[in-house]
């Protein structure tokens, strides 16, 4: 009886052993595929975008962007208005009197205002943490403070009113602040192509 039993098993096993290891096998494998997805922890490091790596590029502040000067957060340059070595935390952009000056990005007028120094200024703040100050525009500002333009739109004209960068002629002076800090327009336009 015994003998019987178990030579009944070993048939059993003999005929059906191969499917049924196989279908151990794919069990394990769904078990194993499943766990390993559902367990997978989710950091907060999935989603995180650095700072330093902008996702938005701005649109030309001017058609024709000729670099007058560079930014520089502490290298010292040349102002030959004032004749001292000073830090230029902006780009400048030679430009015929009166050219348009355009909204980098959509954004929301801060501030029209005007200083001895710098000129004629607008501040747009484009979200993100991000406010373009334009400067050395002509008095005739065509947008005022609350105003919503979009991206490519006219907010001033190219001039000289900077008196302390009068010497370099008719320019836009373009600073970015992000969060506050002045930092390189250059992250957000692409200057080498223009
Ligand atoms: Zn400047």
């Amino acid at each position: 009886m015994q003998a019987n039993k178990k030579a009944s098993v070993t048939k059993f096993l003999k005929k059906y052993g191969y499917w049924i290891g196989l279908a151990f096998s794919i069990a394990i494998l769904i078990t194993v595929i499943t766990v390993a997805a559902v367990a997978r922890p989710v950091t907060p490091d999935d989603d995180f975008t650095p700072v330093d790596t902008p996702t938005i590029s701005f649109t030309n502040p001017v058609t024709e962007m000729t670099t007058l000067k560079t930014y520089s957060n502490t290298a010292l340059q040349y102002n030959s208005t004032l004749k001292l070595w000073q830090a230029h935390k902006a780009v400048d952009f030679a430009a015929d009197e009166g050219t348009e000056v355009y909204a980098v990005m959509d954004g929301k007028v801060t501030e029209v205002t005007y200083n001895y120094l710098m000129g004629n200024i607008v501040k747009l703040d484009v979200g993100g943490g991000i406010t373009v100050v334009y400067a050395s525009l002509a008095s005739d500002v065509p947008v005022k403070v609350g105003d919503e333009v979009t991206k490519g739109s006219v907010i001033g004209k190219v001039s000289n009113t900077a008196k302390s960068e009068s010497n370099d002629g008719p320019h836009l002076h373009l600073e970015v602040l992000l969060d506050g800090e002045l930092v390189d327009p250059a992250l957000y336009l692409d200057l080498a192509e223009k």
